[in-house]
């Protein structure tokens, strides 16, 4: 049991858009929510409901390079680490691929020596990306991939796959308690509009009329995990007692192609923006959908918000973003 009058929580890459769920969620626990970001893709906005809280507190710092002194200098009060810092869009983690790559080692190992020296436990934010384009489907845990090493989502699937085997390092060494979460795609509120993500631009560009981009002809696949669900099992993983040595995918294994996709998103906005088709981008997955039947067994969750559900609670809440950001036309 965490004590929250002692005992903090530090949140890696908690002003993103999963990051800052989680923060809401361990502080509406009852937990202090220490949220370390370098606002790279994290926005200053998504943690106005929080900034107010006297359990939350912000500090603005790059996981690559050593860890601020407002971090080491409670290293023992530190409980539990989880590390989401890291640009999940394929544009945003491609824009610097030498950044991303050092965030996911360099990184990792900065918070995984914390979490050593604090004798906390720590939680690595992997992606199904350390499946690259999968020959097997849908994914289980135990396939190990086909990932090229050379292309331009490397960066982030490599870097991911390296973080993964110095956790695991750590936890067969004793040096820490570590769970890792292998993530699928996931969406809802507070993404960034401009990020490039698939949800985030089709409903940005439905919403606003701008010409809607489907990359390829819009028939690879992939399966979309509401963020509430997400943040769920993060945290269920987190207080797992019985996960051992393994990773854990967590995704909502309805799987479904991106014209498919686009279709929900015409449907619920009612749209008529033109549609164009451009290139697929290198190396793009041709589907994926994640095998859940060990979070299920062990963590006993599954996703439980619809995707025509999380679709809507998305597109009301990027309607109204857009709504304050769009300049109003004088007339
Ligand atoms: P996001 O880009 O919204 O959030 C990432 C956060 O990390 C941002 O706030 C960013 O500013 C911060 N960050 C990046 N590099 C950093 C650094 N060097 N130092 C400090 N902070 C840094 O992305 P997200 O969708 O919220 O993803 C969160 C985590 O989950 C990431 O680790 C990502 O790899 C993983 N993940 C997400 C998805 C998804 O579909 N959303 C899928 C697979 C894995
Ligand atoms: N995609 C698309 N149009 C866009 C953005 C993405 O057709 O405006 C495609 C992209 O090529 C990929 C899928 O949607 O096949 C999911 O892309 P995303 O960047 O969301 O995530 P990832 O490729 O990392 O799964």
């Amino acid at each position: 049991m965490l004590n929250p009058q002692s005992d903090l929580i530090l949140v890696a890459g908690g002003a993103g858009f999963i990051g800052s769920h989680l923060c809401r969620a361990l502080l509406d626990q009852g937990h202090s929510v220490v949220c370390l970001d370098n606002l790279q893709t994290g926005r200053a906005q998504n943690l106005e409901g929080l900034s107010s809280d006297p359990r939350f507190e912000f500090i603005e710092a790059d996981v690559v390079a050593p860890l601020p002194a407002s971090v080491t200098e409670r290293t023992a009060r530190f409980r539990r680490i989880y590390n989401l810092a890291c640009a999940a869009s394929p544009p945003q983690y491609q824009a610097d691929p030498e950044h991303t790559m050092l965030t996911n080692v360099v990184g990792s190992h900065h918070l995984l020596r914390l979490a050593e020296a604090s004798s906390a436990r720590f939680l690595l934010s992997s992606t199904s990306e350390v499946y690259g384009d999968p020959e097997v489907h849908p994914q289980r845990e135990g396939y190990r991939g086909w990932v090229n090493c050379t292309g331009p989502r490397a960066c982030y699937d490599e870097g991911k796959r390296a973080a993964e085997a110095m956790a695991f390092d750590y936890a067969r060494l004793g040096r820490a308690e570590v769970r890792v979460a292998r993530i699928f795609n996931t969406y809802g509120p507070q993404m960034h509009p401009d990020d490039g993500r698939v949800v985030s631009n089709l409903i940005c560009q439905a919403l606003s009329g701008r010409e809607i981009t489907i990359y390829g002809d819009g028939s690879q696949t992939r399966s979309f995990c509401y963020v509430s669900d997400m943040v769920d099992g993060l945290m269920r993983l987190m207080e797992s007692e019985t996960v051992g040595l393994d990773p854990v995918n967590l995704g909502n294994p309805v799987e479904l192609t991106v014209s498919e996709l686009l279709a929900e998103v015409l449907d619920l906005t009612g749209s008529r923006a033109p549609i164009v088709h451009m290139p697929l981008p290198i190396d793009d997955p041709r589907r994926r959908r994640p095998d859940i039947d060990r979070a299920t067994a062990l963590l006993g969750w599954q996703p439980r918000v619809g995707l025509r559900d999380g679709l809507e609670r998305t597109c009301a809440w990027f309607a109204r973003e857009l709504a304050e950001t769009t300049p109003q036309r004088v007339p």
